[in-house]
């Protein structure tokens, strides 16, 4: 039996064990909480993410390790030998250091820097993840920032789309159609993918690049704006995405399940969509199953968490669905979401 190790045990992990269970796979989650989502597909140790002694029960006897968030400290990742390559997380995590690299690639970017490079009004961000919050604010008078914040030029785009890789130990690379996402709040609401008119050659091109320049393993989510046909990178998340959920479904293969693939050095599944798909995030609340259930092509997903405002407790894929249908679901996903 194989087992892979995961730091985290949220959702992400939980559909990782989804995925693999099929191909035969083991799971071991570490989480804080007892009471974590993906306790349900594997074995829990129960630890701090950073607790050096928590890892090593993780890692004990696993055939590989792997991470469902971003903001794992670089030092786990590199005392379990995890993948993705500790270098995407460590460029990942720090914003400034991202778009650097993003320069040196030649993949274009909001302008971004100092108030004089942007210009006002201005969107500045703190550059880590967990530093301050996750917080963003618009300036629109001259204000010194900190070293801890980076300046971008407000992007009058005509979508945010983006676009999932995986990328095989030796180096093979493959491209799930893109997708394009409405947020609100902050938070993922709507995916849908095919996207009428969508530069994929283009999207695949950049995102090749960045795969290379990492020596990447695993599966990375690419977020892109769409302005006037032309593509502007925003940023990258080394794990599988919310934004890839509807592949599950929706794909011949899901990122869940080339993920796996991928960290374990099997053959890569094929990438292309089976039909057209929309997913929606359920936050905060859920319509009754049986009412979902009831959609034509609807899949439901719950993550077994405790409804809380502004919390993704699952997620509603709708496959080959028509507008009518799509138009109707968002509203009763809207109708119970809270927050
Ligand atoms: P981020 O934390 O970088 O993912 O940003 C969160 C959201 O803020 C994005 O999904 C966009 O909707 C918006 N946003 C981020 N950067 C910019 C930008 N430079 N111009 C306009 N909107 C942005």
């Amino acid at each position: 039996m194989t087992l892979v190790g995961c730091i985290g045990g949220g959702q992400l992990g939980r559909m990782l064990g989804l995925a693999g269970l099929p191909l035969g796979l083991r799971f071991r989650f570490l989480d804080p909480s007892p009471s974590a989502p993906a306790a349900d597909v594997g074995e829990l140790v129960v630890g701090a993410f950073d607790d050096p002694v928590a890892l090593a029960r993780l890692g004990a006897g696993a055939d590989v390790v792997t991470y469902e968030f971003e903001n794992v400290a670089v030092a786990s990742v590199v005392q379990l030998g995890a993948l993705p390559p500790y270098r995407a997380l460590e460029l990942g995590q720090d914003r400034l250091v991202e778009k650097e690299m993003f320069r040196r690639l030649g993949i274009p970017t909001a302008r971004f820097g100092s108030l004089a490079e942007t210009g006002l009004p201005a969107l500045v961000k703190s550059r880590r993840l967990g530093y301050d919050g996750k917080g963003q604010r618009r300036l629109d008078a001259d204000e010194v920032i900190s070293d801890h914040e980076l300046a971008e030029e407000i992007v009058a785009f005509d979508r945010e789309l983006s676009i999932i890789a995986v990328r095989g130990t030796d180096g093979e690379t493959r491209f799930w159609p893109l997708v394009e996402n409405a947020h609100r709040d902050g938070i993922l609401r709507v995916s849908r993918s095919p996207v009428q008119g969508a530069p994929q050659a283009e999207a695949e091109e950049l995102a090749g690049r960045l795969l290379d320049e990492l020596g990447y393993v695993g599966v990375l989510a690419f977020e892109l704006f769409d302005v006037g046909g032309r593509l502007l990178a925003n940023e990258f998340a080394p794990r599988v995405h919310n934004t890839g959920h509807w592949t599950i479904e929706g794909a011949v293969t899901s990122q869940f399940e080339n993920h796996l693939r991928a960290i374990l050095g099997l053959p890569l599944g094929a990438t292309g969509a089976v039909g057209s798909s929309v997913m929606l995030n359920l936050i905060g609340g859920a319509p009754p199953s049986e009412q979902l259930l009831g959609l034509p092509g609807a899949h439901l997903h719950l993550y077994g968490k405790e409804p809380r405002r502004g919390r993704k407790i699952g997620h509603l894929t709708l496959v080959g669905a028509d507008e009518e249908t799509v138009a109707e679901t968002l509203a009763l996903v809207e109708s119970a979401a809270d927050g």
